[in-house]
């Protein structure tokens, strides 16, 4: 009998020191966890994001991370128009991998999206046969996994927005708390958005969203610009300077936003060969893109991307359309954070952030590829265009001033996880944020 009572007395000791040791650590003794996959088919290229939360916690803000990111190899699956069985083939090896990354025994329980963004909305305008024939390819692909298939669409700019708010905002865990909310500024390829919750009133219906979640009430203003992500931005500005080159002999498109010494041929359909220009019927004739490094001219020609005189509203941004006065903090991710991070730009004040770019542009670009021989040199001739166009969508077409600059953060994470529409996403379809307050309290750290 001692002998037992010995035993049990060591097992309730134990036990005592396991769960001091994972109170102190802040992890529940045994967690089971549930997983989710997003794939995200942006314009240039597909992520895989596979999400992981405590089994019993699912309804508690911030309880959601990312557990891994997959890249799919090759470009965005709206490339694949001429041959739609390889856009389906492309995702093979990252779901391999997210089948070992996920336990087996989850596998059937475990909800597959996928979204496609302004890539594919854009092949749709062009052709849309062809972006069916890619979204049943990369469907009949995702089905050929044991996890559970939810579909495979082209998700709107709108939703884009509104998923990527609620991404950063369940990430900052700002939900549950009387505290303001972060704006969303996500820069892809192919389109742009701007999401926050404004003082003022929404005057167009388009633009206004509202979310009730843990128990309050967000009127959020939301806007999408396809064509304004910065790949196409690039096509629409050297477009309109192209247009004005054409008649020259040979053709040479001197572009300030490329650095001095910087000189490639390129074919002109290369340019226009995008629903987001005017039709234009090309020969097949090549030109000279000579760069001249000048940031103050390249800002110059930005401009013209953007109308700023037509607005059917109290105040737009561009293009005619409604936006109020931009208010609170903002967080900024995607291409915004890839761009102003390379540079460096990331924490400077408007005039500095002019200055230090205005250096940069005019740098000679064989410098700029010996400082840089890591960088794929596509990037790398662009980061003085994407930047200048940055710095004008931010200032010029959403008016942030040298004063509500510094309310921008740029970022790539918050915690373990990215900021972007998919984690948002997953959380609206699986009905993990609820629209009142669970009865949990919140913990000290949430
Ligand atoms: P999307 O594919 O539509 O999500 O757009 C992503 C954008 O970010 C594209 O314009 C890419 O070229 C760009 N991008 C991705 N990684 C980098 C990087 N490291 N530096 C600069 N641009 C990047």
């Amino acid at each position: 009998r001692p002998v037992v009572i010995f035993l049990a007395a060591v097992i309730i000791v134990g036990i005592i020191i396991m769960v001091a040791i994972s109170v102190i650590q802040n992890k529940p003794l045994h967690q089971k966890c549930k997983y989710g996959i997003v794939l995200d088919a942006g314009s240039s290229h597909t992520s895989v994001f596979i999400y992981e939360w405590p089994a019993e916690k699912e309804n508690n803000t911030g309880m959601v991370r990312q557990k891994h990111t997959c890249n799919v190899q090759g470009k965005g699956i709206s490339s694949y128009s001429a041959n739609p069985q390889g856009a389906g083939a492309s995702l093979q090896l990252c779901m391999e991998e997210a089948k070992q990354k996920i336990p087996a025994h989850r596998h059937p329980e475990t909800p597959v999206y996928l979204g496609a963004t302004a890539g594919m909305r854009l092949l749709r305008m062009e052709n849309e046969e062809a972006s069916d024939k890619v979204l049943d390819s990369v469907a009949h692909s995702l089905k050929s996994y044991p996890f559970s298939y939810q579909g495979a669409r082209i998700i709107s700019g709108q939703e884009e927005g509104a998923f990527g708010w609620i991404t950063v905002n369940y990430l900052s865990k700002n939900l549950r708390k009387p505290t303001g909310t972060l704006g969303a500024l996500d820069l892809g390829g192919a389109s742009t958005q701007i999401t926050f919750v404004p003082q003022q009133n929404i005057e167009s219906y388009d633009n206004s969203i509202d979310f009730r979640l843990y128990g309050n009430d967000y009127h959020l203003y939301t806007h999408s610009f396809l064509c304004y992500g910065k790949d196409q931005a690039l096509k629409l500005s050297m477009g309109k300077k192209l247009e004005s080159t054409l008649k020259t002999d040979p053709i040479e498109l001197r572009d300030p936003c490329f650095h001095p010494g910087y000189n490639f041929t390129r074919t002109v359909p290369n340019v226009f060969n995008t629903p987001c220009m005017r039709e234009m019927k090309l020969a097949n004739e090549t030109f000279f893109h000579v760069g001249l490094g000048n940031w103050s001219q390249c800002q110059q020609s930005i401009r013209k991307v953007f109308n700023t005189i037509d607005c059917p509203y109290s105040r737009c941004s561009f293009n005619g359309v409604f936006q109020p006065s931009v208010y609170g903090d903002f967080g900024a991710f995607s291409a915004f954070f890839f761009v102003m991070d390379f540079l460096n730009l990331t924490s400077d004040t408007l005039a500095t952030t002019k200055q230090k770019l205005a250096a940069y542009c005019s740098t000679p670009w064989k410098k700029i590829v010996e400082n840089h021989p890591n960088i794929k040199e596509k990037y790398l001739s662009e980061y003085c265009f994407s930047a200048t166009y940055i710095l004008t969508l931010l200032e010029d077409g959403y008016k942030f001033t040298s004063n509500s600059w510094k309310d921008i953060r740029f970022i790539m994470k918050i915690g373990d996880s990215d900021a972007g529409w998919t984690l948002g996403y997953m959380l609206n379809l699986t009905n993990m944020i609820p629209a009142e307050a669970p009865d949990t309290p919140l913990m000290p750290y949430e």
